[in-house]
């Protein structure tokens, strides 16, 4: 390594052949404050605008990043080693996707809703619930999809009136400067802003006093300090964390489509995904033909098509994994060892008899297929449920319906039946998990909800000098009261209903008049 790279806190060489990279300037962390106090500022007149202003403002994204899709695609190819086919598909598309739906959708979102008030109770009065901005929001991100999941949020997060302070993974600063340039002069000034660096900068947004929400995705130990230090403030933040997503292959699969499935699952994105297939459970009558053909798959693979690893300690966690699997007596079916080429790990088939090992317990985030025979889909089940993570999980099965109700019984956010992975690119479903997974949302109207707060605004049109309720407390009050407890219980009749609305018709006026 040389001096700069010690210095900087960014990647410095391409995971394909180890080239250099371009310099990043980073965000000093004492800036961190200000910069968060300007978009506090700019964020009051963002949120005067009405949805439809701010979607219009946005919606030109959509066009810029689909016009760039290759530029897009080289430099993820470039900076975290995804194959150009794996950039186009999961960064481009689903980015414009995502910008479609937002400003299609956020007017009727944000709609104000009318609360329902009993006009006998509560005259004159009208409620509405207004969803609002929460203020400024930082937007903290991993590098494995680094152009797709920060849009995920930070498009919701502006058009909700938010401001935004993204902070790209220093693995991959130049994607994240990318989006800055995509988004420049649409948005007035520090509406959105990016700033870069490392752990250090992104402690600074967890603390930063004009910041009201964090949106993290990242690893569980990270994920954990930012919780701690929202806690600190009483902030809150959204957490999406790992995964270790199971794949369970039934006596009726379609061979062919599991396999075929199941091996791109695993290996799409080198396996750098939260969720990537990393356990099988397979019912022993199919186990040995579903297990030939995954091998058959992974073998007829071409170079390139599984990228390498995106840093060498990646590489190194992936190789422990499966070096201490090996030792434990797991077969390895195919790969199974570092490649020469960058930080290359070669797509690995294993055949393990326990699930007591990192491969198995541990996110491994490479491209690594473990396989365990299983008697029966019940023990399928329980197997994938033991993990302390819990995003998405796979049913391979021709029996669809009771794929469907399996899918109930699985400690997984997402289930899919005979596909794996992809809806995280669909912004209209809900992404989130269970346990070590974390519990942030994202994609859906259930992650808008974590973008915005509730503002209850009730107005009063009576024109009476009190409320019943108000004082003086007198023994009317005691009969008025008595008489809406009546009227409301389920165990009243029809006879003593109509007594109690009597009791109130008699009552109410005197009390208005303060009796
Ligand atoms: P990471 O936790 O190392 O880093 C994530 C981000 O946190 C980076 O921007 C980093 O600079 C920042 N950070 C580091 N220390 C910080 C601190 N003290 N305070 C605030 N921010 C800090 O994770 P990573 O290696 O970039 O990403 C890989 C992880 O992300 C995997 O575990 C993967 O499963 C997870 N992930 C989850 C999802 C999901 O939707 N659940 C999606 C993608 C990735």
């Amino acid at each position: 390594m040389n001096e700069a790279a010690a210095e900087t806190p960014f990647a410095t060489h391409s995971p394909i052949d180890l080239s250099d990279l371009e310099p990043v300037a980073a965000t000093p962390v004492n800036d961190v404050p200000g910069l968060a106090k300007k978009a506090r500022a700019a964020q009051r007149a963002w949120a005067r605008l009405s949805p439809r202003e701010r979607a219009d403002k946005l919606l030109p994204l959509k066009d810029r990043i689909l016009d760039a899709a290759e530029r897009i695609a080289n430099l993820a190819h470039k900076e975290v080693g995804k194959p150009i086919e794996e950039a186009l598909l999961g960064e481009v598309l689903p980015s414009a996707d995502v910008v479609a739906y937002w400003t299609a959708s956020i007017e009727e979102l944000l709609e104000s809703v009318e609360v329902d008030l009993d006009p006998l109770a509560y005259p004159g009065k009208v409620g509405v619930i207004h969803k609002e901005a929460r203020g400024v929001v930082g937007v903290i991100m991993p590098w494995n999809y680094p152009v797709a999941l920060p849009l995920r949020s930070i498009v919701p997060a502006l058009l909700a009136g938010n401001a935004v302070l993204f902070k790209p993974s220093e693995i991959a600063p130049r994607c994240g400067a990318l989006l800055d340039e995509l988004m420049a002069g649409l948005l007035p000034d520090n509406v959105f802003t990016v700033v870069q660096g490392g752990g250090d900068v992104g402690g600074a947004l967890c603390s930063a006093e004009d910041v009201d929400l964090i949106v993290f995705t990242g690893s569980v130990r990270t994920g954990r300090k930012v919780a701690a230090a929202c806690a600190e403030r009483l902030i809150p933040c959204a957490l999406e964390l790992g995964g270790k997503d199971a794949a369970l292959v039934l006596a009726d699969a379609d061979l062919d489509r599991a396999a075929n499935g199941i091996v791109w699952g695993a290996l799409t994105n080198a396996g750098q995904n939260c969720a990537a297939i990393e356990r099988v459970y397979v019912v022993k009558e199919v186990a040995e033909a579903f297990t030939k053909k995954v091998v058959e798959a992974v073998k007829a693979l071409k170079e390139g098509d599984v990228g390498p690893l995106t840093t060498e300690a990646q590489r190194t966690i992936v190789s422990e994994h499966v070096d201490a699997a090996k030792e434990a007596g797991a077969k390895v079916l195919c790969g199974g060892e570092k490649l020469k080429e960058g930080y290359g790990y070669a797509p690995t088939v294993l055949s393990v008899d326990t699930d007591d090992l990192a491969v198995i317990r541990d996110e491994t985030f490479g491209p690594v297929l473990p396989i365990r025979i299983v008697a029966d889909t019940a023990e399928a089940v329980e197997r994938a449920n033991d993990s302390r993570y819990g995003l998405t999980a796979s049913i391979w099965t021709k029996n669809v319906a009771k794929g469907e109700e399996l899918a109930h019984e699985l400690r997984a956010g997402v289930v899919t039946i005979n596909n794996h992975a992809f809806t995280g690119a669909l912004p209209g479903a809900p992404w989130s998990g269970f346990g070590e997974t974390g519990y942030g949302i994202t994609n859906s109207p259930f992650a808008l909800e974590g973008l915005t707060r509730p503002r209850f605004i009730l107005v009063d049109r009576s024109r009476g000098a009190r409320e019943v309720w108000w004082y003086p407390y007198t023994p009317i009050l005691r009969t008025i009261a008595l008489a809406f407890a009546k009227l409301r219980s389920g165990s009243t009749g029809i006879g003593g209903k109509i007594a109690a609305l009597f009791t109130l018709i008699g009552a109410l006026p005197k009390r208005m008049k303060g009796k």
